[in-house]
């Protein structure tokens, strides 16, 4: 295998041996492990194509990765074979100013798409909090989201075409630089099918422009549920902040020992509250410095005991450090972290919370929480040591009981970090047998010989059980 795909391309583009599988044994939900026979590094759609007629005609399954930050196993190569990795297909292609859009290929970061084009005041509108490593081709995978969800919507509002490989060695274009056209749309079904229909190389993305006025306050609270109730009422005074996040005290304690952040003392939770508008300058700043004023004013009605408003930029960028770093500062506390994720409606989060620190109590686990609190997606990280098994199980089955909660409020297994292997088998909690063969006839269009990263989203196929097994930590 190795020799024969470094023939197809070069062979420093395949990486093997055990310290380069160890390397992509899994993605950043590390309780799952499974090693690739090998690596590779193509620098293009052409190299891609070439690797998977390869692997389609012997039979070798193959998995997509970007930068590994997937938080559901979705990079992890189930049953072995070939990951193709697009790490040297970083480039942007073309910027599109009149027409508000660029092309980039699948490789490169998030956050260089906004970076490429912020002197035009245009910038890439989707910005998980992984953006400064996170890949363009895995964002799409995973129907990304971030902060900036809320107002802005998430991925798949924001992609118009893609170049893609299918699992055959096919390259299809779907989309383009001008949305729409007749027939089938087969594009929407690749943004969020987690890399299991084809290998995305290259994507046209819409541009949208920036604020032109933004006010940023971080909010501290006494309790968790002042906290929760405000998100609620913010929205419900009509205002739709662009960023509504929030953080407890367990997320606190991290970054005063990673950064030596300080908070107000009696802090158990903080709100990250952003406004902005693009409007003409003067009615953007009246605009956002009303709302500003009615977050303050309902944050004050439910306790807060601080409101810090930033001044400036770099105030600003200040107030967002402990929102971006907080899941990196969290590393301090333990060796592994599983950080999950489920929606539901945020009026019932003051509800919700309260079950994530009884159940994580209960089986004696360590949680803290940082979340986009405004969309209701929960994001409670579990903090633990991965070479014990029973931490892991006691991980697995509170994180399974807080997901069976979502659903039974009304919302899903999961808001923006897909299923990948960790949450196949709670899918049926929100689709009955027959929802669940459609969705596996759409896949299979695709995907006939099922080697196009199998095992993941729907409920494990026959072939994939008995690797399930192995994959728990144990593989190594
Ligand atoms: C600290 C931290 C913060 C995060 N914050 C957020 C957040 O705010 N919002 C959010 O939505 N997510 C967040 N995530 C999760 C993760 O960053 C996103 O899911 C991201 O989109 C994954 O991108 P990646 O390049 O790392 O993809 P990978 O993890 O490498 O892959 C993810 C999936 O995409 C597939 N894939 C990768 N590249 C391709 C391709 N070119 N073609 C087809 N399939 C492909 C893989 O097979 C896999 O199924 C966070 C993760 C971390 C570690």
């Amino acid at each position: 295998m190795v020799s024969e795909l470094g023939r197809i391309l070069s062979p420093e583009q395949v990486l093997s041996g055990p310290g380069a599988q160890r390397a992509y044994d899994c993605d950043a939900y590390s309780v799952d492990r499974s090693k690739p026979m090998c690596i590779v590094l193509p620098e293009s759609t052409e190299q891609v194509a070439a690797v998977v007629r390869w692997c389609a005609a012997n039979l070798v399954p193959f998995t997509g990765r970007g930068a590994g930050t997937g938080l559901s196993g979705g990079a992890l190569p189930a049953l072995g074979g070939v990951v193709v990795s697009t790490k040297r297909m970083n480039q942007i292609v073309e910027i599109d100013i009149p027409n508000r859009c660029l092309k980039a290929q699948a490789g490169i970061a998030n956050k260089r798409l906004s970076d490429a084009v912020k002197d035009q005041g245009l910038h890439f509108a989707p910005d998980p909090s992984s953006q400064s490593v996170s890949t363009l081709g895995g964002n799409i995978a995973e129907n990304a989201g971030g902060p900036h969800t809320l107002k802005y919507g998430v991925t798949a509002q924001h992609i118009l075409g893609v170049t893609m490989v299918d699992p055959e060695g096919e390259i299809l274009e779907l989309g383009g630089k001008v949305p729409g056209g007749p027939g089938f749309d087969f594009f929407s079904l690749i943004v969020g099918s987690e890399g299991t229909v084809g290998l995305v190389t290259e994507a046209w993305v819409k541009l949208t422009p920036l604020p032109t006025a933004v006010q940023t306050a971080l909010i501290a609270f006494p309790t968790i549920r002042d906290a929760t109730e405000t998100v609620a009422e913010i929205i419900a005074s009509g205002v739709i902040p662009a960023a509504l996040e929030m953080m407890d005290r367990g997320i606190l304690v991290a970054l005063e020992a990673a950064f030596g952040l300080k908070y107000p003392e009696g802090t158990a939770a903080l709100l990250l509250v952003e406004c902005d508008s693009n409007l003409s300058a003067e009615p953007a700043g009246e605009l956002v410095q009303r709302e500003i004023e009615t977050v303050a004013a309902i944050c004050q009605a439910h306790n807060a005991i601080d409101i810090s408003i930033a001044q400036d930029e770099a105030e600003r960028q200040k107030l967002w450090h402990a929102r971006k770093k907080g899941v990196g500062a969290m590393g301090r506390l333990a060796p592994s972290i599983v950080t999950h994720d489920g929606v539901i409606p945020r009026s019932k989060l003051p509800e919700m919370l309260d079950f994530v620190y009884e159940v994580a109590e209960r089986h004696g686990v360590k949680v803290a929480n940082l979340f986009h609190a405004g969309d209701g997606n929960l994001h409670p990280c579990f903090y633990f040591d991965d070479r014990d098994p029973k931490q892991v199980h006691a991980v697995i089955e509170a994180g399974e009981e807080i997901i069976r909660k979502c659903v039974s409020l009304g919302g899903s297994v999961t808001g923006e970090h897909g299923v990948g292997v960790e949450k196949q088998d709670l899918l049926p909690l929100m689709f009955t047998p027959d929802d669940l063969r459609l969705q596996a006839m759409a896949k299979q269009i695709f995907n006939q010989g099922n080697l196009c990263n199998p095992c993941k989203i729907l409920p494990t196929e026959k072939s994939c059980v008995e690797h399930k097994k192995r994959w728990r930590g144990v593989a190594w």
